[in-house]
């Protein structure tokens, strides 16, 4: 996928400019929840084993509009698309400590 593509994705992404992202394991959060996908490329995200899935990455933080571990960015996308974004990896998985 271009990266122009990936970008009008995160950009219909609610909130997604310019925030902090932290690096986490995907878990479930929510029951009946299996996966997420990343905004820009669609990469799935899951539990479990297999060549197509993402084990984790980067994800929101508490401090993002719908809260932490609500949208999900594949390491490939982040690195990619950070400085068009303004996306900023935090290393503290509680971002708020840091504002
Ligand atoms: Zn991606």
């Amino acid at each position: 996928m271009d990266e122009d593509c990936r970008l009008e994705w995160v950009r219909l992404s609610y909130g997604m400019e310019g925030i902090q992202l932290q690096r986490m394991r995907w878990r479930q959060h929510q029951a009946g929840w299996d996966q997420d996908h990343c905004v820009a490329c669609n990469a799935i995200f899951a539990d479990f084993d297999h060549s197509e899935v993402q084990r984790g990455d980067f994800t929101t933080c508490s401090d993002y509009v719908f809260g932490a571990e609500y949208h999900w960015v594949c390491d490939r996308c982040f690195a990619d698309l950070k400085g068009s974004i303004g996306w900023t990896a935090v290393e503290d998985p509680a971002c708020e400590s840091k504002r």
